[in-house]
């Protein structure tokens, strides 16, 4: 009982600063004020030209100080990390937030994931290059710019209209061109793309979905929030064996409600 009044109060704080009630840390952690470029020593990582700019060492930093420090190893996730421009998926006026170390809203009172968050999700789902995979819940359509990087079969599904027109622009413009995006209800997943070698959910509906389920391969992982909305859900990696599931507790998060007609089944 103790513990569930601690988890309100904690949930409460971040909606008061602001961090949005959603795809939130595992754990709370401190918030870090991007520190200005310029004082830092060149970055020892290969940035491609396109992605070149503006952000690079507040990029590389986040990965040192808030994703690596934090055990994600895969190093097709910290180099997609390193190299996906999130000040462009955020709300310009946020941009200078973009690299900090908590959720960002990005309108229709949805949220950008916190960058450990997409990290520690992305390397749950142990994707290969030409893997297929499907997000459900594009947002600002950061994550899908993350698998991206490291295939280029990505599917994803946002219910959101607007916030779905909007991803699929900034992900041309950024040049991920390979993403696909659908605007519909992800609780059925995408069939005409399935089977998928694995699925990443980054709303939090209150049991598995079971097209998802069907929609993976065999051997394929779904990466998925479980839990009541407004309160702290448990992130779990399901691998489908046959008909058997194989479930892992990642810990727990704090992810925006899953929305559509599947949610209260
Ligand atoms: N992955 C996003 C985080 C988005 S927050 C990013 O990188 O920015 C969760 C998103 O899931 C919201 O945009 C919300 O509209 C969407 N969502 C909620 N329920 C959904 C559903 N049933 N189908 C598809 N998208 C859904």
């Amino acid at each position: 009982m103790a513990r569930r009044s601690t988890l309100a109060v904690v949930a409460a704080a971040l909606v008061i600063v602001g961090s949005g009630v959603a795809c939130g840390p595992s754990q709370p952690v401190a918030t870090q004020t991007p520190a200005s470029s310029g004082e830092r020593p060149a970055p020892t990582t290969v940035v491609t030209p396109t992605q070149q700019g503006s952000f690079v060492s507040e990029r590389l930093r986040m990965v040192e100080q808030q994703i690596a420090s934090r055990g994600v190893r895969d190093a097709a996730v910290l180099r997609a990390m390193q190299t996906v421009p999130r000040h462009r998926f955020v709300p310009q006026e946020l941009s200078d937030q973009a690299y900090a170390d908590h959720p960002l809203l990005i309108g229709y009172g949805q949220t950008i994931s916190q960058p450990y968050i997409v990290a520690l999700m992305t390397e749950k789902l142990a994707l290969g290059p030409g893997d297929k995979v499907l997000e459900i819940g594009t947002g600002s359509g950061y994550q899908a710019a993350v698998l991206a990087e490291i295939t280029d079969q990505v599917y994803s599904v946002e219910i959101i209209p607007q916030l779905a027109q909007q991803a699929a622009e900034v992900l041309r413009d950024t040049g991920y061109t390979t993403v696909q995006t659908l605007s519909a209800d992800g609780y059925y997943g995408w069939e005409e793309h399935a089977p998928y070698d694995a699925i990443v959910v980054t709303a939090a509906p209150d049991h598995v979905p079971r097209p998802l389920i069907q929609q993976l391969k065999d051997g394929g992982r779904l990466v998925i929030p479980i839990g009541p909305p407004g309160s702290y859900q448990t992130l779990w990696q399901i691998t489908k064996h046959g008909d058997k599931l194989e479930t892992r507790n990642l810990g727990g998060v704090l992810f925006v409600p899953f929305r559509g007609a599947g949610v209260g089944r």
